[in-house]
C-alpha cells in the first residue's frame, strides 16, 4: 500500500514516536525560530508504543547537545533526517554515556548548582539506567534529573 504522505516535509528533521503527551517539552527544548515551519501531532495511534506523539521540524538539524536532551524525555524515540522529501537518515535515540548542560543536579548542595556551572552526569545503563552527578557523585533515576528550559 503507497503510503500517503500528509504533512510531509522537504528538509529537515522528525522526531517520532515521542511518548505521548511529551511532545510539549521536546519543543521546550530546542530552539525553534519564528522561520521554521512546526507540525506537531499528539496522542496518535502506534502500533509500536501505544499512543505517541510526532514532531517535525522544516529547515532545522539538531545539535548532538539536543539530541542528547531529546533522549532524556524522550528515550527510543526515532530521529529521521529529511531531504529533498526522502529519509536520509534515521536512527532510535539512544541515552548517552554522558549528559552535561541543559540539565540540573537536584541535590541543592551540589557544587554544580551553587557555583553557576553545568551539570554533567554518567549514565550507567546496565539494567535501569542511572545517572551519577560527576561533581557531588549522588545517583538518580533519569526522571529526577530536571532538564533546564
Ligand atoms: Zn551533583
Amino acid at each position: 500500500m503507497r503510503q500517503i504522505k500528509v504533512n510531509a516535509i522537504k528538509n529537515g528533521t522528525v522526531i517520532d514516536h515521542i511518548p505521548a503527551g511529551k511532545v510539549l517539552r521536546v519543543i521546550d527544548l530546542l530552539t525553534i525560530t519564528g522561520k521554521n515551519v512546526v507540525m506537531m501531532g499528539m496522542n496518535l495511534s502506534s502500533g509500536k508504543i501505544g499512543k505517541k506523539d510526532i514532531l517535525k521540524i522544516e529547515n532545522r538539524a539538531l545539535s548532538d547537545d539536543e539530541v542528547n536532551s531529546v533522549a532524556l524525555i524522550a528515550p527510543q524515540a526515532s530521529l529521521i533526517i529529511i531531504k529533498d522529501f526522502e529519509v536520509i537518515k534515521k536512527e532510535a535515540l539512544q541515552i548517552p554515556t554522558y549528559i552535561e548542560k541543559n540539565v540540573v543536579c537536584p541535590n541543592v548542595k551540589c557544587i554544580s548548582n551553587e557555583e553557576e556551572i553545568s551539570s554533567k552526569f554518567k549514565i550507567n545503563v546496565d539494567k535501569e539506567p542511572i545517572a551519577r552527578c560527576v561533581y557531588c557523585e549522588k545517583k538518580y533515576k533519569l526522571t529526577e534529573i530536571r532538564v533546564k528550559i
